[in-house]
């Protein structure tokens, strides 16, 4: 039997946090867990902890520290903020990235800095940091599983790739969307949806922030930017198609007009099994498909007029440099608005476009510029919900 490898859990309260637990619950041999984070839930990271004899926890701040420490004990060794995160992230072979958000930075950058595998949920980091995730992902050791459906569906489907990054025999990477909530509504439709409406998604069942992203297409535009970082395939050769029933999690075509696809039952508990297996497949078919029960697989192009945040996207992978990483922080902002039930849903998409109507270009060669960006463009979006 292989020895077990070690996994560093970031985000494990979440969605993708607990549905990667299940599977570490399958799995008890192979892997151990030996470190987890959350934000602020510290009730749920004592029950985690217990049940996984857990040693090393991290929290965003020093009052949650000082809670976890009253439930935990004095054996536990307790991180607090980003820093905490970058400890906890360079200390496992496999480093899970579930935090959400732009806070998830400093996990990405601290597992591939280490040369560890990073088994990456978390898009938000990616796009917003590309230019430095590309240096530090040249670390031996170093590599990114997508964690993300699409994301890893492509990744398999490049295994019959006879090229390298960046893949000249793929003429395109198909992206596939559900549609989200509101596919095929008109603009006038789309101007009175409510936050329960929004958070009503057809086919996954995910966290608030992504499952809002989802709904305006915003996730699919960041999933465009995610795909290009992480392939190295230049934005005009990324499509997104409609696909509701979320079966063919995303294709490739390549030069030859063959196209490789991925198919299963939507369940993120298979990408999160498949990034821990690898180099191997773990033996528990979640998403399994029947193809005699009916099984219809339908096809259409995206409402680029209804839903704008898709050529948003583009527009940033386009201009490079710190833009992605405003469109994130802008739509970040946004969202936790609408949340709040301070926006209207038609304002979020309306508010990033304004942010990114005043980025003047700049490029992005170190984590201080980053912070200085993503600041600037959350102070530009608070500024015009603020109005
Ligand atoms: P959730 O909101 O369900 O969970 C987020 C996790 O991050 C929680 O553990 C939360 O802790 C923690 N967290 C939140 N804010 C902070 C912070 N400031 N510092 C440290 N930790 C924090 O999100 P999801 O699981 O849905 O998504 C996580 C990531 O995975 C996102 O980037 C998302 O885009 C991506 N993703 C998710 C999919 C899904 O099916 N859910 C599918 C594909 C990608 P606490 O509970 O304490 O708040
Ligand atoms: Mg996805």
């Amino acid at each position: 039997m292989s020895p077990s490898r070690s996994i560093a859990l970031m985000g494990a309260t979440g969605s993708i946090g607990t549905q990667t637990l299940e599977v570490l619950r399958r799995e008890p041999n192979a892997f151990q867990l030996v470190s987890i984070s959350g934000g602020t839930n510290v009730h749920e990271l004592s029950v985690i902890a217990k049940e996984f004899n857990v040693r090393h926890i991290g929290v965003s701040n020093e009052q949650s520290a000082t809670a976890l420490r009253d439930l935990v004990g004095p054996d536990v060794q307790i991180e607090v903020g980003s820093k905490g995160l970058e400890v906890l992230s360079s200390s496992a072979d496999i480093v899970v990235n579930a935090v959400m958000g732009f806070a998830g930075l400093p996990v990405t950058m601290a597992a591939l800095s280490a040369g560890k595998r990073l088994a990456l949920a978390n898009k938000e980091s990616l796009i917003a940091a590309a230019p430095l995730v590309e240096k530090v992902r040249q670390t031996p050791g170093a590599v990114i599983l997508p964690i993300d459906s699409e994301h890893c569906a492509i990744h398999q489907a490049l295994a019959s790739s006879t090229s390298q990054k960046p893949y000249p025999d793929v003429r395109k990477i198909i992206l596939t969307a559900s549609g989200g909530p509101f596919r095929g509504w008109s603009k006038d439709r789309l101007a009175v949806v409510t936050k329960a409406d929004a958070l009503a998604h057809p086919t996954w069942s995910m966290g608030p922030k992504i499952t809002i992203d989802s709904s305006t297409l915003m996730n699919k535009g960041l999933e465009v930017l995610e795909a290009s970082a992480l392939f190295g395939v230049e934005v005009d050769r990324v499509d997104v198609v409609v696909h509701p029933q979320s079966v063919v999690h995303s294709m490739v075509e390549y030069i030859d007009g063959s196209v490789i696809a991925q198919l299963s039952m939507p369940d993120m508990r298979l990408p999160i099994a498949y990034c821990l297996g690898l180099p191997g497949r773990l033996d528990h078919a979640w998403g399994k498909l029947d193809f005699t029960s009916g099984l219809e697989l339908t096809f259409e192009a995206p409402d680029r007029s209804a839903f704008p945040a898709l050529d948003l996207a583009y527009s940033a992978a386009r201009h490079g440099g710190a833009a992605p990483a405003w469109l994130s922080a802008a739509n970040e902002i946004c969202v936790e608005a609408f949340l709040q039930g301070m926006i209207t849903w038609q304002s979020i998409v309306q508010t990033v476009s304004s942010v990114m109507d005043k980025y003047v270009p700049t490029d992005i060669s170190s984590i201080d510029e980053l912070l200085e960006n993503d600041a600037k463009a959350r102070q530009l979006a608070s500024a015009i919900i603020a109005k």
